[in-house]
């Protein structure tokens, strides 16, 4: 059961690095996936899952929330301003902040609504130019901006160029948050999410792993 051997991946990788039993949360990255695999992997008792649209994520999880108990959702692609609200209303946590603008924005929105997701600020470590994330030189100035609205910032987040080790770039994420003094490493993917264990990930996001190879439409 491909849940089953993930999760035993990520315990050993814990243990290998030296890191405490359950010091890495797995979210099950359920984009695109066909609801009976989500169903599958609910029924098996995960209850943290990723997706990487609102629009989408508003379409499948109603139904599972009101079937399932402690679903925790996790918003880990791009964030318009025109669907902060919905994003807020639907998920736990966005991991994907990365400006100033979507900073205040969700602030605003979130004391409207009396709700605030936790939030990762997505980090362009490589510099690459069409990649979302802020730029390395504005980090720490919007992990100061964001502890000044006080959002609940657990941490960075990245995703590594697709052609370089990606490890490079956890490392690099890692020292970024210890000097800003933040706790919390979203990072890791399927191809990867053991190195990104070793590198100090607290949260891996795993979806073809869990789930099998996406059919995009
Ligand atoms: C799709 C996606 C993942 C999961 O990718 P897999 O390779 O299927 O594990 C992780 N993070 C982000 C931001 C994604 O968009």
């Amino acid at each position: 059961m491909p849940l089953q051997e993930i999760a035993q991946k990520v315990e050993k990788a814990e243990a290998t690095a030296g890191r405490p039993k359950g010091a890495t949360q797995l979210i099950a990255v359920s984009k695109v996936q066909p609801d009976e695999r989500v169903e599958a992997v609910l029924e098996q008792g995960h209850r943290v899952f990723g997706e990487n649209r609102v629009q989408e994520a508003q379409g499948r999880w109603p139904q599972f929330l009101e079937r399932f108990d402690g679903i925790e959702l996790h918003l880990i692609g791009p964030l318009q301003s025109n669907k902060v609200r919905a994003a807020i209303e639907l998920f736990d946590a966005i991991h994907t902040v990365d400006s100033e603008k979507l900073a205040r924005r969700i602030a605003m929105i979130g004391a409207d609504l009396g709700k605030m997701p936790d939030v990762f600020i997505q980090v362009n470590t490589g510099d690459e130019p069409q990649k979302a994330g802020v730029a390395l030189d504005d980090v720490d100035g919007l992990v100061a901006l964001c502890r000044e609205l006080n959002l609940p910032l657990k941490g960075l987040m990245c995703i590594p160029p697709a052609d370089e080790e990606p490890s490079l770039h956890f490392a690099l994420l890692a020292k970024i948050a210890k000097r800003n003094g933040l706790e919390g490493l979203s990072m890791g993917m399927s191809s990867d999410f053991e190195r990104a264990i070793a590198q100090g990930a607290t949260h891996v996001r795993v979806g073809s792993a869990i789930f099998g190879d996406r059919a995009y439409a």
